[in-house]
C-alpha cells in the first residue's frame, strides 16, 4: 500500500510553501496537479522535478483509476492551484479512490484562503459556515445568503473580481447591518483588508476592482443590532418580501437578521409602504 499526500501550497506568496511540503515533493515520483503549467512554476521554484498528472474537476473515472494504479507503484501526491486542495479545488476525488483503494491518505496543512481571512477578523466565534462560491444567479445567491442569516458564527464566501461588486449588493440587501472583512489577494503584493458594511463595501470597491477575494461576513451572533433604525428594519423586511416571503415566515427571519424585538419587526411589516 501507498500513501498518498495531500499537499497545500501557497495562496500567493512562494515563500509560505512548508518545509514538509518540499520534503514530500521532492520524495514522492509523482505529483498529481489542477494545472500542470501552474504547480510546475512551484516546483522550480523549490528545485525538484517530479512527473506531473494532471487533475481537475472532470478527470474521468477511468483517468482517476489510472492515477490510483500509479499509487500502488509509490507514493503520490496532490496538489491544486493554490491552497489547499479538496476546499473549492479538486483533490476529493482522488482521495475517495484511494481510500477506496486502501492507500493511506496523508494531509500537509498550509495555506487556505477561509482560514486565513478567519483569521484576521478579530472576532471570537466557536464555529463558522463555509459557503464556497456563491451561485451565480441572483435569486439563488439571495436565497443562499437569506439561508445563512440564523448562522451564528461568521459566514465566509470566495468570489471572484468580476462578480465581486454584484455580490456586494446582494449582501447589502442580505445583511444591510452586519460588518463585512473582505480580503483581496491575500499574501500578494496588492494584499488589502477592507472592514466594514456592504454599502462601505460598495462604495470602496466602485472602481472594477481586481485579484481575488474572501469575503466574511460577522454572524448572528455578534451582529449590532441594538441601534437598528425604523427605516433599516423596513429595508430588510423589503428585501426579504421581494425574495418571496411572508406573513410569520417573513417577520421570523427579519428578527433572526435585524435581532430587534418580534413585535416591533411585527408592527413594521405591517406598514403599506413596505415594498
Ligand atoms: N483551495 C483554495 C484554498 O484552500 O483557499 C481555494 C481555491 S478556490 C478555486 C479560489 C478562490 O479562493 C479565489 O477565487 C478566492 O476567492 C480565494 N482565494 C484564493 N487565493 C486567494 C488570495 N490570495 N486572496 C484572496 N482570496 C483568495
Amino acid at each position: 500500500m501507498s500513501t498518498l499526500y495531500v499537499v497545500a501550497t501557497p495562496i500567493g506568496n512562494l515563500s509560505d510553501i512548508s518545509q514538509r511540503a518540499k520534503e514530500v515533493l521532492s520524495a514522492v515520483t509523482t505529483v498529481a496537479a489542477e494545472d500542470t503549467r501552474v504547480s510546475r512554476k512551484l516546483l522550480n521554484h523549490i528545485g525538484v522535478s517530479p512527473r506531473l498528472e494532471s487533475l481537475h474537476e472532470h478527470t474521468s473515472p477511468e483517468r482517476l483509476q489510472a492515477l490510483v494504479k500509479k499509487l500502488e507503484t509509490g507514493d503520490m501526491a496532490v496538489v491544486s492551484d493554490a491552497g489547499t486542495p479538496g476546499i473549492s479545488d479538486p483533490g476529493s476525488a482522488l482521495v475517495a479512490a484511494a481510500v477506496e483503494a486502501g492507500h493511506d491518505v496523508i494531509p500537509l496543512p498550509g495555506p487556505s484562503a477561509i482560514v486565513s481571512a478567519l483569521s484576521i477578523t478579530g472576532w471570537t466565534f466557536e464555529r463558522f459556515l463555509f459557503l464556497g462560491f456563491l451561485p451565480r444567479k441572483k435569486n439563488e445567491q439571495l436565497t443562499t445568503l437569506n439561508n445563512a442569516a440564523q448562522e451564528p458564527g461568521p459566514v465566509v464566501a470566495y468570489e471572484s473580481p468580476h462578480r465581486i461588486k454584484a455580490t456586494l449588493e446582494n449582501i447589502n440587501q442580505t445583511f444591510p447591518v452586519r460588518q463585512l472583512v473582505i480580503c483581496r489577494e491575500l499574501t500578494k503584493f496588492y494584499e488589502e483588508t477592507f472592514r466594514g458594511t456592504a454599502a462601505e463595501a460598495i462604495a470602496h470597491f466602485d472602481k472594477q476592482p481586481k485579484g481575488e477575494f474572501v469575503i466574511v461576513i460577522q454572524g448572528a451572533g455578534k451582529a449590532t443590532n441594538t441601534e437598528l433604525s425604523d427605516d433599516e428594519i423596513s429595508k430588510v423586511l423589503g428585501n426579504l418580501k421581494e425574495n418571496g416571503l411572508s406573513g410569520r415566515t417573513l417577520v421570523e427571519r427579519a428578527v433572526e437578521i435585524t435581532g430587534a424585538p418580534k413585535n416591533r419587526v411585527y408592527q413594521l411589516s405591517l406598514s403599506k409602504d413596505l415594498k
